[in-house]
């Protein structure tokens, strides 16, 4: 006996039943041991940030993580399982010091460092735990006790390696550059951050002012900025030697500005005259702050510039090398001077007079006003633009000058970008993006003036040397003071910053640079760090380079994909992996980002207990990768009406199967001899399971889930529909064991098809209908081998000729509607228009299938240009057309009417509480109409009703009667069952 099948599969119950039977059973455990030491496939996973509960996008990811495991594991292969979490870094610290109540770094440091840090290593734990457990309950199958840590020793004692290796080819410096800055966070923010999610649209005070030129009186050039602040820094003003400048007349000043935007002049602006760009280059002005201290002995001039142009401000703009990545480039082109009015916290610093200590926003107004006062204002609007903010805290940033160390890419960039083109990027645009940012990416910032990461392995000495130290034991036996403090302790600050080496130039004691590495150092190194790179190089050998990798493609290009490409590059002169696939964004149902206050966000954990893991799991790999996936609740609904089809199916077996006491064992024979039915929806079967398999070995994860919904569809509304009869007969009829047969292996091929999509209702079928445990078969559908297709049983033609009857009857049904006559009235023919000859006669081999599925008496076919006689109701695709005979005679007539009274006996007999093989007495009184029809067609109604007598006399104590309108004419019906 099978288990009764509910109506209705319910997760609620089903997952945590099953999770709890894998548990019990230690069948992950089973697997991995069962695969041990077989050819391996080596998946290597992208660390997940774990300062937050799992998002419902990670749950995307995480999926495709688990298909593609899964199937390699039903193939037979070993692989690691290996789960990462990422654990340093600014977005830890920022989550730490909104719980402490922190305002800027001076509350850390009041703290102290190392209980901060403490601080930022508990919280990881915890979220670690409960993205674990979250994962778990998504069904994804790691070896969750054997997950890394990017914080733990061996993995930033590997970075420290690779450090070295940079440091030996000389690409290490510090450098000076201006860069993003957060001053909440006191930290730069490196192009990669701002790239990826880093603006917003803001709006600011622009300012347009002038400035004096030196040696004419009454003569400025005017001038236009969206940052205020960087006035106080200005050393030059820049216009492009190409176009087209006027000096013009206003009010009895005259203004040098670009001719296409001469009309902020205003009204009565007189032009005196046309120059070109290079006419001003060398001039001499004013500055606006010359007061300030900074700014004394600098000469403020015209410069060339190329990028320059008339689409906004007034064609000249302001530079200020200290404020502004561009200007700094310049300022080195040009030899100006760099002033650098900010300090760490985003406030003026000391020696800017009265605007000593303010910060950056709020010295706008103060700025308007001195130019007032000064009489170089010239006026002040509103202005909207993409601004850059910082990605974790959500700050304005600023550009600041800084020290921070780089890796210097320039040298690095071809083979770089030779490790990339070892790819295969799936979708294949990824290579081009990636090699895009390799093209222009400027050199690897990798310090951050911050207190949890990465300690950078630099020890720097005030006499200017530096050296880069490459391991623990290094860093031992260079150590001259500070190692007992550090011994015993993570290489973490504030212990690492105990420690000091001898200056290799002047013998002083060289302290660590305070700073901590960029965080993609730490996701970068993995492919190294996991395998045991450094201590155990057989073992790592054994695993890298990696087969397989899937991450999200926005931003990884920049970030994961370009650090693990650049570190493997310098270590191994190699790609880490072979193949990625990338997938795009998760919005919210309404397609926009996903936000708790639109109301569109959607809780994982609640989304497991609405929806269901398989059905997220299912709805994840059914979509396009390529495209952004607007999830919600909707889709869910979707997938499972479409698993609700499998699951009537699956019930619809069991039932009959249990009431004919067929068990699993009797099952296990090959049919003796098989419908045309049977070999067509086996060989659909077969045909699924070679798709799948090509599909998933080709890492494409949508395709084969939109088969599987299509062979579901075949299964329910074709097969079991056309077979339903065949289980009606008796036990022992070999065309009913057929159909039992086929549709088993149906059952049970499909549940280990879908195992690596939908984890547990595959487990679940596969219980009930295998029973393992009777039969020696693998206890979980997880430990059976991946289908394989047969060839024998896949015949294509028979699929194509079966998939064109579906089509015709499709239209043909649809022409029906059209005509608006019920289905239970047959029709004279359906008259099918053909696309090519050959057609003709594969339907009429199912000739006696398409009359039926029609309720016609007749199936003709015409030639492809013929016109449908005016009477018929026509339905057509773009490659066929078919046409349904509306008309009527009182044959078809009678013959409708007897249906329709079949169709009511059959629901009396139903409320009667009758079994299906039960004989009875039909007793009616009708209309002369029709009982004509009756008459006509008495031995139909005796067969189809299991009626052994059919008469209009009264009938004595029937079980069940009703007054009835068949097709509008009344009648009296009334059943008995016969007692034999
Ligand atoms: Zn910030
Ligand atoms: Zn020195």
């Amino acid at each position: 006996m099978f288990a009764a099948v509910p109506r209705q599969p319910d997760h609620r119950e089903i997952e945590p039943r099953i999770l709890k039977f894998w548990g019990d059973r230690g069948i992950f455990d089973k697997l991995v041991e069962r695969n041990q030491g077989r050819p391996k496939f080596r998946f290597l996973d992208g660390p997940i940030t774990a300062n937050n509960p799992m998002g419902v996008h990670h749950a995307w990811g995480r999926t495709y993580k688990d298909l593609f495991q899964r199937y390699h594991a039903m193939l037979g292969q070993d692989q690691r399982y290996q789960n990462g979490f990422d654990c340093q870094g600014l977005w830890v610290e920022v989550e730490v010091e909104k719980e402490l109540g922190f305002k800027s770094k001076r509350d850390i440091e009041k703290f102290g460092i190392d209980r901060f840090v403490e601080k930022c290593k508990e919280r990881v734990l915890k979220y670690s735990r409960m993205q674990t457990e979250q994962s778990i309950r998504l069904g994804q199958w790691m070896d969750w006790d054997n997950s890394y840590f990017t914080m733990s020793e061996e993995n930033n004692y590997s970075i420290w390696h690779f450090l070295k290796k940079c440091h030996e080819r000389g690409l290490i410096y510090e450098g000076t550059d201006v860069m993003p800055w957060c001053a909440r966070c006191g930290t730069a923010i490196s192009d990669q951050e701002i790239a990826t999610e880093g603006y917003r649209e803001l709006t600011h005070k622009a300012v347009y002012f002038r400035l004096p030129v030196v040696g004419r009186e009454n003569e400025f050039l005017l001038v236009w900025t969206t940052t205020p602040w960087t006035l106080t820094s200005n050393v030059a003003a820049a216009v492009h030697p190409e176009l087209e400048y006027v000096r013009a007349r206003k009010d009895g000043d005259v203004y040098i500005l670009a001719k296409p935007l001469l009309s902020i002049l205003g009204a009565g602006a007189q032009v005196i005259e046309d120059l070109k760009g290079e006419k001003l280059v060398g001039l001499r002005y004013k500055g606006p702050f010359d007061e300030l201290a900074p700014q004394q002995g600098i000469e403020h001039r015209v410069i060339p510039w190329d990028e320059v142009s008339a689409a906004e401000g007034t064609g000249i703009v302001h530079i200020a090398p200290g404020c502004g990545k561009e200007d700094f480039l310049l300022g080195k082109e040009f030899n100006l001077a760099v002033i650098a009015p900010l300090c760490e916290d985003g406030a003026f610093a000391e020696n800017f007079d009265w605007l000593k200590g303010m910060d950056a926003q709020s010295a706008a107004q103060p700025v308007f006003d001195s130019l007032e006062k000064k009489g170089l204002l010239f006026k002040v609007e509103e202005y909207t633009h993409r601004y850059p903010v910082c990605w974790r805290c959500g700050q304005e940033l600023v550009f600041r000058l800084v020290d921070e160390w780089f890796i210097s890419m320039n040298s690095l960039r071809e083979e770089i970008m030779e490790s990339a083109r070892q790819v295969r990027w799936i979708p294949d645009f990824g290579l081009a993006r990636e090699l895009d940012w390799l093209t222009n990416m400027s050199d690897w910032c990798i310090s951050k003036k911050r207190y949890w990461g990465l300690a950078l392995p630099i020890f720097r000495c005030e006499c200017g040397w530096f050296d880069v130290i490459g391991s623990r034991e290094e860093l031992k036996s260079k150590a001259v003071s500070g190692w007992e403090r550090f011994e015993g302790q993570t290489p973490h600050r504030p212990w690492v910053d105990e420690i000091r080496v001898t200056c290799g130039k002047c013998g002083k004691p060289a302290a660590r640079v305070k700073d901590v590495g960029n965080p993609w150092l730490d996701a970068g190194i993995v492919p190294f760090s996991t395998t045991h790179y450094l201590t155990d190089h057989a073992y790592w050998q054994e695993w890298f380079p990696f087969e397989f990798i899937t991450e999200s493609f926005p931003g990884q290009f920049r970030n994961w994909f370009y650090a693990i490409l650049t570190m493997s590059t310098v270590l191994e002169k190699r790609s880490p992996f072979k193949t990625i696939l990338g997938y795009a964004m998760m919005k919210g149902e309404d397609g926009r980002e996903m936000h708790k206050s639109w109301g569109n966000a959607v809780d994982t954990d609640e989304a497991f207990d609405k929806m269901g893991a398989d059905v997220m799991r299912w709805v994840f790999c059914r979509h396009n990768p390529v495209q952004n996936l607007n999830f919600g609740y909707a889709l869910g609904d979707e997938v499972r009406r479409k698993f609700l089809t499998l699951w009537n199916v699956y019930s619809f077996f069991v039932t009959y199967a249990n009431i004919d006491k067929v068990s699993p064992a009797s099952l296990a024979a090959k049919p003796e001899e098989l419908s045309h039915l049977d070999r067509w929806i086996l060989s659909r079967l077969n045909s699924l399971v070679r798709l799948t398999r090509e599909r998933l070995d080709d890492y494409d994860p949508a395709s084969a889930p939109r088969a599987v919904e299509e062979f579901i569809d075949d299964l329910s509304v074709w097969y079991v529909r056309r077979s339903r009869r065949r289980f009606w007969k008796s036990a022992s009829d070999t065309d009913k064991q057929a159909a039992y047969r086929t549709l088993y292996d149906c059952l049970v091929t499909l549940a280990k098809l879908i195992a690596p999509f939908m984890p547990f209702v595959a487990e679940e079928l596969y219980q009930n209908l295998v029973q393992p445990n009777e039969n020696g078969a693998p206890e979980s559908v997880h430990l059976t081998a991946y289908p394989e297709p047969d060839a024998l049983l896949i015949d294509l033609a028979l699929e194509k000729e079966v998939g064109l009857v579906r089509a015709v009857v499709s239209l043909g049904r649809a022409a029906r509607e059209k005509s608006k006559l019920k289905v239970r009235q047959p029709l004279q023919s359906v008259l099918v228009r053909l696309n090519e000859p050959a057609e003709k006669d594969a339907l009429l081999r199912h000739a006696d299938t398409v009359r039926e599925e029609l309720n016609v008496h007749d199936l003709l076919f015409s030639d492809k240009d013929a016109p449908f006689p005016a009477d018929y109701a026509v339905e057509a695709d773009p490659e066929h057309a078919a046409g349904i005979c509306t008309k009527l005679t009182e044959e078809l007539e009678n013959e409708g009417l007897a249906r329709e009274l079949v169709h009511k006996v059959q629901n009396l007999r139903k409320s009667a509480g009758f079994e299906v093989t039960d004989r009875i007495r039909l007793y009616y009184q009708a209309s002369p109409r029709l009982a004509a029809a009756v008459r006509a067609f008495e031995d139909y109604i005796r067969r189809e009703t299991l009626a052994v007598v059919v008469t209009d006399e009264s009938l004595a104590e029937p079980d069940i009667r009703e007054s009835a309108r068949i097709n509008r004419e009344p009648a009296e019906l009334a059943l008995k069952r016969v007692r034999e």
